[in-house]
């Protein structure tokens, strides 16, 4: 399995906004999917999974789909949460924030199809299986176990300490690697409370629950924290983890 890290702006520039790209097609996340590259390389997702609809996870949504909309009917499928598909009907697709494509869909040739994806319930799209595990965010959100005949890979997506993810993902015996968010360095604690995000100590503790030593690829790194958090992961030297580059394809 190859997924990329999307990088969301230029070499050393802050990654803002999230995306993965795995086996070219299929995203997890469309926070910036306007940087896979070209036309052609987008144009091959045919499936939008989304951990849930914060911005920095599908601030990209709206004008991918509009960019890669040929008009054969052969359009992206978008799968996420419940409360996501909600989301993107009635804050961006409502001809206020964007174009109501979901209505456009209903008369012409679809820009997008919804399929939402409900907790421990697997989809398969091509030789991937991907099965959503909810976590604990401030919003209903998904993690995603993404698999194919030989690996499998988690996605934690935003999340607090949680507990399913830990239980399903550590019974998987192909599991390879997770790629696990920390947002905040220990000293915004009080916010990775509120937020439900993850610090390094929190992100130590979400590693022992998995119980099996993997790679720990280490995301959604809050900007302006991102060397204090490199550091203080560094500094209590956990088996397996690194930290996520953003523009690297990684092979499972
Ligand atoms: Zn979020
Ligand atoms: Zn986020």
């Amino acid at each position: 399995m190859r997924v990329t890290l999307v990088a969301s702006s230029g070499p050393q520039q802050p990654q803002l906004f999230n995306s993965f790209v795995v086996d070219d097609v299929v995203a997890i996340d469309a926070g910036c999917l306007d940087h896979v590259g070209d036309l052609a390389a987008m144009s091959r997702i045919k499936h939008v999974f989304l951990t849930h609809a914060h911005l920095d996870h599908v601030a990209s949504l709206p004008p991918f789909l509009d960019a890669v909309y040929d008009g054969s009917g052969d359009c992206v499928v978008v799968h996420g949460h419940q409360h996501a598909i909600d989301c993107l009907k009635q804050d961006i697709f409502n001809n206020r924030l964007f174009p109501d494509f979901l209505h456009i869909s209903t008369f012409r040739p679809p820009y997008l199809k919804l399929n939402e994806a409900r907790n421990g319930e697997p989809i398969r799209v091509g030789q991937l299986r991907v099965t959503p595990v909810e976590v604990n965010h401030v919003v209903p959100s998904l993690g995603f176990v993404v698999e194919d005949s030989a690996s499998a890979v988690v996605f934690s997506g935003d999340t607090g300490p949680t507990e399913e993810l830990w239980k399903i993902a550590g019974a998987n015996p192909n599991l390879r690697a997770v790629f696990l968010e920390c947002t905040f360095p220990e000293s915004m604690e009080w916010l990775a409370e509120i937020a439900k995000h993850l610090t390094p100590k929190r992100y130590a503790g979400e590693m022992q629950k998995l119980g099996r030593s993997v790679r720990f690829i280490t995301v959604h790194l809050q900007a302006r924290h991102r060397d204090t958090i490199i550091t203080e992961l560094q500094a209590m030297r956990l088996p397996g983890v690194e930290i996520g580059q953003p523009g690297m394809t990684y092979e499972f």
